[in-house]
Order: C-alpha cells, then sequence, then structure tokens
C-alpha cells in the first residue's frame, strides 16, 4: 500500500442509484447516496427495514453493481470492472458477514476446514500457509481450541465467529457485517463486536456493520442513518481533549495518574454528536413523521433565524397549528426517530486505539 493510497478515503460513493426491476415495478433501493468511509474506520449503518442498507452493503461488496453513480473502494472503480473483475474483487478486496451464519458456511467441514476453503479457491496452493494463516484466525476469534469441531458442534455465536475468520480468510482490506448480530443474544452480540473491534486493530480493516441495536452502534466510531436509500443523519463519537491525553500520556507518572482518574470521570460523559447530512447540492432530508407533524407538504418557507435556518410550514398548507422548529431541534427529533426512545445520554465506552493511525 503507498503512502498516497493511505490517506485517500477507502470508500468513496457518489450519487449512488440502485433500482431494482421486478416485471414492470421499479423500485429505487439507492436514490443518490454519498458516502466516505475513512481507512480503518469502525462504521455503523441503521435505517428502517427496505431502506437501503443491504443494497449499500451488496454494492460494496461487489454482489450487486449500482444502476449510476460512483462507488471507489480502495482506489478501484467498481462500476468499471468485468464480471471477471468483480469475482476477483470479491474474493481479495471484501470479507462479508451475515446475519444467516449459514450462508459462509459448510455445516460437515470443521472450523479449519471451513476457514480454509476460502483460500483454496483463491488457490493458495501452499498447505502449511493455509493452516497456520486459518489457525491465527481461528485464535483471533477465540476458537482455537474448537478448530477440530464440525460447525454443527458449534453454537450460532461460534459459528459466527468462523463466519469472521472465513471471511477474513483472504485478506481482505475491508469486512462489511450485515447484521452479523442480528440472531444472536446480547452477550454473544458482544463479543462478536468486541471480535470486530480487535480484528480491526491487528489486521488494519476498515469495518462497517449493519445493525439495529442501538448499543452496537455506540460502539462505533460513526453511525450514518439511511432513509429512503440517502444517507439522512450522521452521529460521531465525541472523542474529548482528556481521551487524547490518554492515549498520548506524558511521561510524568503522578500527572497520567491524575489524568486517567479525571478521564475515566470524562467517560460518562463522551456522547455522540449527531449532524443532518447535507448532499453536495445542499440537499437534507426532513422526515416524513415531522414532515406530517407540522403539516408541511410539497413547499415550506425557509427564514434565516438566529444562528439558524427555520424551516416553517406555508400557512394554509395541512396543520392550522404550525409549530416552529430550529434545526437544533429538528436535528433532535431526527435521532430520536433513527433509534428509538432508548436512552442515549447514558455512559458510552471508551474504545481502545484510534483511528488514522
Ligand atoms: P434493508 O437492508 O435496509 O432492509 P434493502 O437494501 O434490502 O433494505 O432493500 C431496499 C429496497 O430494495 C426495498 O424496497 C427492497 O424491497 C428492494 N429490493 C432489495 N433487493 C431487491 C431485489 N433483489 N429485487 C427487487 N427489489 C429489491
Ligand atoms: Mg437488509
Amino acid at each position: 500500500m503507498n503512502m498516497q493510497n493511505e490517506k485517500k478515503p477507502i470508500i468513496i460513493c457518489e450519487n449512488l442509484v440502485k433500482i431494482y426491476k421486478v416485471v414492470d415495478l421499479e423500485v429505487v433501493a439507492l436514490q443518490g447516496l454519498d458516502l466516505i468511509v475513512e481507512r480503518g474506520e469502525m462504521l455503523g449503518i441503521v435505517g428502517t427495514s427496505g431502506s437501503g442498507k443491504s443494497t449499500l452493503m451488496n454494492t460494496l461488496g461487489g454482489l450487486d453493481r449500482p444502476s449510476a453513480g460512483r462507488v471507489l473502494v480502495d482506489g478501484i472503480d467498481l462500476l468499471s470492472l468485468s464480471d471477471q473483475a468483480m469475482n476477483q474483487y470479491q474474493r481479495s478486496k471484501v470479507g462479508f458477514v451475515w446475519q444467516q451464519t449459514s450462508r459462509n458456511l459448510i455445516p460437515y467441514l470443521t472450523a479449519q476446514e471451513n476457514v480454509e476453503l476460502p483460500m483454496t479457491m483463491a488457490l493458495v496452493t501452499d498447505r502449511r500457509a493455509r493452516r497456520e494463516w486459518s489457525e491465527w484466525l481461528l485464535n483471533e476469534v477465540g476458537l482455537y481450541d474448537r478448530k477440530e469441531h464440525k460447525l454443527s458442534q458449534l453454537s450460532g455465536g461460534q459459528q459466527q465467529r468462523v463466519a469472521i475468520a472465513v471471511a477474513l480468510a483472504n485478506k481482505p482490506v475491508l469486512l462489511l457485517g450485515d447484521e452479523p448480530t442480528g440472531e444472536v443474544d446480547s452477550v454473544t452480540a458482544q463479543s462478536i463486536m468486541d471480535t470486530f473491534r480487535k480484528l480491526r486493530e491487528d489486521m488494519d480493516l476498515t469495518v462497517i456493520i449493519v445493525t439495529h441495536d442501538p448499543r452496537i452502534a455506540e460502539q462505533v466510531d460513526r453511525v450514518v442513518a439511511i432513509r429512503d436509500g440517502k444517507i439522512s443523519t450522521e452521529t460521531i463519537r465525541q472523542v474529548s481533549q482528556l481521551e487524547q491525553v490518554m492515549a498520548h500520556p506524558s511521561g510524568d507518572e503522578a500527572g497520567q495518574a491524575a489524568g486517567e482518574v479525571l478521564a475515566e470521570k470524562l467517560q460518562e460523559q463522551v456522547s455522540f454528536q449527531e449532524f443532518v447530512v447535507l448532499d453536495s447540492a445542499g440537499r437534507l432530508q426532513i422526515p416524513k413523521e415531522l414532515r406530517e407533524q407540522l403539516g408541511i407538504g410539497k413547499r415550506a418557507r425557509l427564514e434565516l433565524g438566529d444562528n439558524s435556518i427555520i424551516i416553517r410550514p406555508v400557512e394554509g398548507q395541512g396543520d392550522d397549528k404550525p409549530k416552529h422548529l430550529s434545526i437544533e431541534e429538528q436535528i433532535g427529533l431526527l435521532f430520536a426517530q433513527e433509534t428509538g426512545p432508548q436512552d442515549k445520554a447514558g455512559s458510552v465506552k471508551r474504545l481502545k486505539g484510534s483511528r488514522g493511525k
């Protein structure tokens, strides 16, 4: 990997459009989606069912071709690839973990045989290299001592961890998880998330995870919400100054200890900041619920307020008692609607390591 490459985002999606045609019906699954993902980032994707999350993942994974727009992964323009080059891309650049654990796995093979299979398919003929690498991976996912077990002898959570090892068999740069914790209990879900984080560090991966679970969404660097095939909001983990001090402590031991105590206190206040995403033309999405609540139809008034932009319904169009919300209030509402009513102000664990190193 050259230096120039290292600084560039690993993923660039511009105005991505995907239209599925079923008989004479057209479904627009992605409607001009823009997304940039930095190298080494751990990104969460949330959104209601049918919003286009899997379509985006399948596009990034080279399983699906977009109808229009631009998508670059690790410098490769996915729209320009031949079928053969696309197969090669799928096999070498990305690892995929699905909600259905069984999708990548063969039940009558052992854990290790499962991990070695993609290597065999990628023509890694050196048996010893295959064995050593599969053992390293199984150790990373905490299943070294189960390597001889048949898949059917492993629990759901263990099978999912084998699936992660399988996804990484060919040393991809990008790991995609489409609701990988969707079918396991919360303790197992946590251990799977820990595994993703560990692998991100140890293998210099970029990780994207689709999830419904807000607790899991809190463990990534950034969460983007997809609404109707477009990114509508994004939530970025706030790194406090003291956390940064923790990451780069001075040599002074006493100062370091004091810093640790303070940082620990502060961690409880570390929060996520949510933003509405504007596309390159300055468009933003106002959720349907919000528009309905305010009686906003096809038109609205835009006014410059005190350090804010106010979007007002046009009088005589729907609701006779229009409520005026500032952008800040709207952002608050957006978050509440994306992630449900659960408490988001609670403590957030500090993630180990920092990105962009
Ligand atoms: P999500 O993963 O967020 O639930 P999807 O990306 O699976 O959403 O789907 C987005 C939209 O595209 C939905 O309306 C869905 O019905 C449609 N869609 C997805 N895959 C196909 C397909 N293979 N053929 C036709 N329509 C599809
Ligand atoms: Mg899906």
